[in-house]
Parts: C-alpha cells; structure tokens; sequence
C-alpha cells in the first residue's frame, strides 16, 4: 500500500479508511501508543497497536529511533492535542535500533553534544525543524529574485582571482589519480596547484557576479564560499554558503532598499510558512533565554522578532553618525565606548554593532559611507575623498548580515585605487575591463545565508543551522 506522508494525513478526514505510514519511532507508550514522525511535519501522528494480538517479539523491536511501516485505519483520535490516529492493523519493522546504544533519547539534548553526532541529529524536531526552515528559505530566495527578474548565474568554486580580500582562503591542490606521487614518508604528494596555476576556493562570487550583471541587468549567486577563518565564533563558519545579488544601475540607496526588502520578503516568507516549525523553535528559544541572567535575555520572543523586523523600516545612518552615538554611549555604567572610537576611521567591533541595533535603535540598522581604509578596494569613492559606498545591515542578535556597495565604475578611480593598495593589477584585467568598455553604475551586497537562519530560527550558534558545519577540528564527514 502507498504510504502517506504525515502531513497529509493530519489534514485529512478521518472516516476508517486504510493508511500506511512510514517513518521513524519517537517514543512507544504502554506497549500500545507509537509516536511516529517521518520528517514531513514536525508533528507526529499516534498509531494504536492491540497488544493483545501482536506478538511479544515485535512488541519488543518497536523501540526510540526504530524505523518502522504502519498499516491501518485513520480514526479520530480521543487523545488530546491530534485530530486523527491510526488503528494499527499490520506493524512492520524496516529498521531496529537497539534502545542500549540510540544515543538520541525522547529527551532534550544538549547542542554540543549533538554536534559530535552529526549525522543522527536530524532525526530531532529541532535539527529537522531548521532543516525544513533552511529549505523554504532557500526556495524564498529564488522565488524573490525570479520574481523580479533576476537572472541566477553560477559563479566558479575554484577561482584564480584572489585580489577581494575578504578573508584567508583555502588553496587548491590537485592530485593525479593514475599515478599519485609518493612522498619520503609514502604519503601522497599533492600538487601545490590547478594544473599549473595557484587557485583557491571562491570567498566570494561578487568579481564574477558583477561581469553578468554588466550584461543581464540583474543577477545573483546563491553558492558555497570558503574562507579559513581560524577563529571559534558563532558566527563565522569555513563553509558557507552566499546570496549574491548585483544590479546594474542601482546606486547605494537602491542598493539599501532592495536589501530591506528583500530581508523582509525572507521573514514573512518564513512567518507564513513555516508556521509549525516556527512554533516550536519559539517556545525552544523561550526556554533558553529562561536559562539566561535576567539582564541578558532578549525583551522579544522569537515570534516577535520576526513580526518586528518584517514590519518596520530599518534604521540607516552613516558610519560617522553612529561613531557620534557610540562615542556618547554609555553602555554600562561604568565605562563608555570611546576608549574604543577614539579616532574616526576605525572598525566597529561587534559589541558597538549590537548596542546600535539592540540598545539604541531597537531594529536592524543600515550603516553605510565607510571609511576607505577599512573597506575592499573595489566600493564606490565619495566625493569627500574619505568614505567609500558601502553599506553593511546589521541584525538583532546577529551583528552583521549583510555587507553590500555601490562598485567603482570609474577606470582612473579604480585603478588608482588597486595601485595604492598594491593589488596585482595584472591578474585584475578582466574586471578591469568591465570599466573600459560600456562601464555602468552598480551595485551589490552579499547575504550569508546560515546568519539569515540563526536569525529566522531563533538558533545561537552557527553550526547548528547548517547540516555539517565545517570548522577548525570539524571535517570528519
Ligand atoms: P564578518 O565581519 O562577520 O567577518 P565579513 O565582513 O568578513 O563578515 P563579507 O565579506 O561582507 O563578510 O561577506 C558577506 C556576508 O557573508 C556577511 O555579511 C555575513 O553575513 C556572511 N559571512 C561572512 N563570513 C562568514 C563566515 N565565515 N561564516 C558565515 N557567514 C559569513
Ligand atoms: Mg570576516
Ligand atoms: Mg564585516
Ligand atoms: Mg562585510
């Protein structure tokens, strides 16, 4: 008989007709109630067993994590909180799992000790919960930028151009498989390069992403970048991945809109439907922060967060207003920031990003007109001969998740820019060129992707929004 997927058969009247479900066994009550959940819906569906006429042996193999086939009639179910139950008539065991060593038990566990369990930890209603979340943001991305006529280009893995500067990069080795060189200690000895040239992993497809958009109108990537970041945040992960829109004749303010909008496209998006998981991710959050002093939990649940944030404009101010707040801030009673901000030009530290947003403002903040000094050599010079075009959003809880600019369409002004900073010019002349024949305004940001699910997900640490995180000490599988 077909199976039907949960989700389906909790919508669906329930009037005695056979059913087979399949899926695995959450907890299985009095040798008689079966939670079964088959990832479709965080919800599980009960299935009565008679225990009177099932054999003890089979009683004994319906345990926590086994996967299990279901056969029976859909009834209303008299047990509260679910509409319907399954009668079960024929109880198959498609896979066992022995109750001693399941290391997942119907209990909460804790993150870290999941994340050394990788690979059974989808079986959670967290874990699945933000996969499913992860999954409908996705298709929300493209279904933004479709939407809207934008056009989804695929941008290099491996890449040659390593001027962005974002970030330390993974370098690319190659290895012939016929005939793998041995080292002294019988290792194998791997090229240092791509068939002759150095390469690495992308860190961004923007260089890229701006040659399509220069010829399309709008673009954007959606890909995995690496970067080798040697640091045990939250926030920063080796893996990740990157929505990378680029928009020609758009300047920064243009730029700026579509950013919140887009955002806010994403959060209503998820509001609307994945109502379930969001839930269960709410009331998740809520218990966390109840473990939390009381001065550092969150005013808002998560529920209400998002509501807020997909409601409301973002604050905008300059890189130079929010140095004149920081610098009369007084965090805490005791200290100010300025010992930090002492001198115009300086980066913000995440700690000034998330008093703007958290404290001051209340709502996520568009910064933009960075200095120069602090920023990558290819954003838009202003006419004060400081500041640079360029905009990062900052989230709530998060810092930034964003970061964006109007380009350098000028040629002079570019290349005196890459020759300041000493940037290889030569391996720059395909971008170059885009400035020598049929240069246009543009502009473009980069979202990160797993920040956007920390956000929507109410999670507080990175690695547990993407199915295998990867960081220093973490490539096992
Ligand atoms: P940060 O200041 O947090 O290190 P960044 O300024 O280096 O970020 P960008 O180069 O501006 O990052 O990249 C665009 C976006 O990609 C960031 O706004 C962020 O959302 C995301 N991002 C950057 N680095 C990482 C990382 N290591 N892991 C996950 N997401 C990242
Ligand atoms: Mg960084
Ligand atoms: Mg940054
Ligand atoms: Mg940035």
């Amino acid at each position: 008989m077909k199976r039907i997927k949960i989700k389906q058969l909790l919508v669906t009247e329930p009037k005695g007709q056979q059913v087979t479900v399949q899926g695995w066994v959450r907890t299985f009550r009095n040798n008689q109630f079966i939670a079964i959940n088959d990832g479709s819906t965080i919800q599980n569906i009960q299935a009565v067993v008679d225990f009177n006429n099932t054999e003890e042996s089979l009683l004994k193999r319906i345990t926590t994590g086994a996967c299990i086939s279901v056969t029976g009639e859909l009834i209303p179910s008299p047990a509260k909180g679910q509409t319907v139950e399954i009668k079960a008539a024929q109880v198959e065991i498609l896979g066992d799992s022995d109750p001693e060593k399941f290391p997942l038990q119907p209990k909460m566990h804790s993150l870290e000790l999941l994340r050394e369990i990788a690979h059974l930890r989808s079986r959670t209603n967290t874990f699945s919960a933000v996969m499913r979340i992860r999954h409908a943001m996705a298709y929300a991305i493209h279904k933004f930028f479709n939407d809207r006529g934008f056009y989804y280009i695929h941008t290099p893995i491996i890449t040659g151009s390593d001027a962005e500067g974002a970030g330390a990069m993974f370098r690319v080795t190659t290895l012939d498989a016929n005939n793998p060189p041995k080292g002294e200690d019988g290792k194998v000895d791997f090229k240092e390069d791509f068939f002759g040239r150095e390469t690495n992993l992308t860190v961004s497809g923007q260089l890229e992403g701006e040659t399509y958009a220069l010829a399309l109108g709008e673009i954007y990537t959606f890909g995995p970048t690496f970067r080798a970041e040697n640091s045990n945040t939250t926030r920063h992960l080796a893996e990740f991945w990157m929505i990378e829109p680029e928009m020609a004749f758009y300047d920064i303010n243009d730029n700026m809109q579509l950013a919140q909008e887009f955002l806010q496209y994403l959060v209503r998006y998820a509001l609307k439907h994945c109502a379930e998981d969001l839930e269960f991710l709410n009331k998740r959050a809520q218990e966390e922060e109840q473990s939390k002093p009381q001065d550092q939990r969150s005013e808002l649940s998560l529920l209400d967060r998002l509501k807020f944030v997909s409601e409301n404009d973002f604050q905008r101010l300059s890189y130079t207003e929010a140095i004149e707040i920081l610098k009369n801030s007084t965090p805490n009673k005791k200290k100010k920031f300025q010992y930090l901000i002492d001198q115009w030009g300086v980066d913000l530290q995440s700690e000034h990003e998330r008093f703007l947003v958290e404290k001051h403002f209340k709502k996520p903040v568009i910064l933009y007109n960075y200095p120069a000094e602090i920023k990558a050599f290819y954003m838009r010079q202003n006419e004060d001969g400081k500041t640079v075009a360029a905009m990062d959003v900052l989230f709530p809880g998060i810092g930034e998740i964003i970061g964006g600019s109007q380009r350098e369409e000028r040629y002079e002004r570019l290349l005196k820019r890459v020759q300041e900073l000493n940037l290889p010019e030569k391996e720059l002349w395909w971008y170059m060129d885009l400035r020598r024949f049929g240069s246009a305004p543009h502009s473009g940001f980069g979202l990160g992707f797993e920040r956007l699910i920390l956000f929507v997900t109410g999670m507080t640490n990175i690695r547990d929004v993407i199915p295998y995180p990867r960081f220093p000490g973490n490539a096992e599988f």
